[in-house]
């Protein structure tokens, strides 16, 4: 057996990664770059058959969910939305086959475009299952079934995650499906039961409402959208129950059957026993890591009592050159917060300086009205027992949402009342997934409210609302009456 602290020969690598997603693939670009020699084994499949890098979020998650919440939107506003700004438009039809093959098309372009970035780094691309074995040797099985023994220096596992089935509600394809299935829907179902009003539940939810089906969302919790601002949680939930999503709070359901074509859901809120009948029924109520087969008991990886891969703040496991990164360890299963940590790993496992700062992760929901945030919730922030200040700006007073006829929604600053430091930002409104960018790198610089309010912003733009947001936490806003 090859001695793994020095790599030679074809099976020999510096590091190997194994799961080629969004916080696997950029790892290994990273490691190259690095002037490391890195192998990525990936064992993804789509539904017709193909091996293909980028998990999760390129074939089964942020991008094609992106595709379809783009088209559905599209179709809303020609309908609803184009009159306002005199365009006269009749017989507007949804053709669902063609936007299921447009988003077949980005992610077939996405997810080729990583074996071209592998090329060109000297990534070597592997199409099979990984298993991490004692000293740091990984046996990798094609997907001919053929195997062979690999050895690195440096190891990272990033195997991702999977929805977690739910026991009353178990899948039964096509009727009660993840949130794979919900993407790949070939038809518009009339009516869709959702469980789960997390970020899965409205953006989906929303996609195939905008399309014309009657949707209904269980939420197990009494309050919507727990883990948000609550300020601007009830303004999203205005908006969604305009768009007519019926969102039932605190609804625990306790059993699902198909029979005839569609699905019975039955379950209990506070008044008591309740029934639904949908034709498609989604379970969206959170993802757990994967690690099946992932690693022998004698590597030495453990798992916490979630099942995510135990980790220190700098994914290292405690085996000596082995990392975990992404959604199989703790932390916001969020496509960036792993890329965060691949190229972080890569950075230290090269001998440079890396670090995620956990405190500033964004988090957006791609809904319309969009919502974003960074930092604190006010929730938390009054928690904490610190002194604050809030500024608000609604978007009705910016000349840019106006102009773009989307003028629901504000921003949000919380920042400290002792020395002003921007403590959480929240945006729900037009383009707010790309406004939080902001608010992160002030965030990420320790800037103050004060910074925000000094810093020249575009006009007309919608960055002028966090920039009035900013400004109205000191009641110094221009354009609003400072409430
Ligand atoms: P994954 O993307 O799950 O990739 C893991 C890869 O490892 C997979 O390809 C898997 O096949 C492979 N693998 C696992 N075990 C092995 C093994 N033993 N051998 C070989 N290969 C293996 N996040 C966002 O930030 N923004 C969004 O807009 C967003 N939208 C989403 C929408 C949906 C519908 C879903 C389901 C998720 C969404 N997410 C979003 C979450 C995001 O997809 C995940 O956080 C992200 O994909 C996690 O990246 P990862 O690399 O850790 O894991
Ligand atoms: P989630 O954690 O966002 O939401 C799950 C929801 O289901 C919660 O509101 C929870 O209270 C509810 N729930 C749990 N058990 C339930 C039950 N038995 N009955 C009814 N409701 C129940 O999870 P998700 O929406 O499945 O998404 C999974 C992950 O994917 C999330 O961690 C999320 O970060 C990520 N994701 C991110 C984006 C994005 O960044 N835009 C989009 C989609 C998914």
């Amino acid at each position: 057996m090859p001695d793994p602290a020095t790599p030679s020969g074809a099976d020999s690598f510096d590091v190997i990664v194994i799961g080629g997603g969004p916080a696997g693939y950029p790892a290994a670009i990273r490691a190259a770059q690095n002037k490391l020699s890195v192998a990525c084994i990936d064992e993804w499949k789509n539904h017709d058959g193909s091996a293909v890098f980028g998990g999760t979020c390129l074939n089964a998650g942020c991008i094609p969910s992106k595709a379809l919440l783009e088209s559905s939107e599209l179709y809303h506003r020609a309908r609803e939305e184009f009159a306002v700004h005199g365009i006269k438009v009749s017989g507007t039809e949804m053709d669902i086959a063609q936007m299921q093959k447009r988003k077949s098309g980005i992610l077939k372009g996405m997810t080729g475009g990583i074996l071209a970035l592998f090329k060109g780094a000297g990534v070597t691309p592997l199409l099979g299952h990984g298993k991490l074995l004692a000293g740091r040797r990984v046996e990798f099985t094609a997907h001919d079934g053929s195997k062979r023994t690999l050895s690195a220096r440096n190891v990272i596992l990033a195997s991702g995650s999977v929805p977690i089935e739910l026991r009353s509600a178990p899948f039964k394809a096509p009727y009660i499906i993840d949130s794979w299935g919900a993407l790949d829907l070939p038809a518009v179902p009339k009516r869709l039961g959702v469980i789960g009003a997390g970020v899965i539940g409205l953006e989906l939810g929303s996609v195939w409402r905008r399309l014309g089906a009657e949707v209904v969302v269980l939420e197990a919790l009494p309050d919507f959208l727990a883990i948000a601002d609550q300020q601007l949680a009830q303004e999203a939930r205005r908006h969604f129950k305009k768009q007519g999503l019926d969102i039932r709070l605190g609804a625990k359901v306790t059993g699902a059957a198909v029979a005839g074509g569609a699905v019975d859901v039955t379950y209990t809120d506070g008044k008591g026993e309740q029934r639904l009948t949908v034709d498609r029924l989604v379970v969206s109520i959170g993802r757990r890591p994967y690690t099946q087969d992932l690693f022998t008991a004698d590597s030495g990886v453990q798992l916490d009592e979630r099942g995510f891969i135990k980790v220190d703040h700098s994914c290292r496991t405690g085996i000596e050159g082995v990392w975990g990164i992404g959604d199989c360890v703790r932390g916001p299963m969020l496509a960036h917060k792993g890329k965060e940590e691949g190229v972080t790993v890569a950075d230290l496992i090269a001998g440079r300086f890396g670090e995620v700062n956990y405190k500033v992760i964004p988090s957006v929901i791609y809904t319309a009205p969009e919502i974003a945030w960074v930092g604190l919730t006010e929730e938390q922030v009054k928690a904490s027992g610190r002194e604050y200040k809030t500024g608000v700006f609604p978007f009705l007073a910016s000349g840019r949402a106006r102009g773009m006829e989307q003028t629901a929604g504000f921003a949000k600053v919380i920042a400290a009342r002792d020395n002003d430091e921007i403590l959480g930002v929240h945006i729900i409104g037009p383009m707010a997934g790309e406004l939080i960018a902001e608010a992160v790198l002030a965030m990420e610089y320790s800037a103050s409210s004060e910074d925000l309010q000094r810093t020249i912003h575009a006009h007309p733009t919608l960055s002028e609302a966090l920039h009035e947001a900013a400004l109205a936490a000191d009641k110094r806003a221009i354009d609003s009456l400072n409430r």
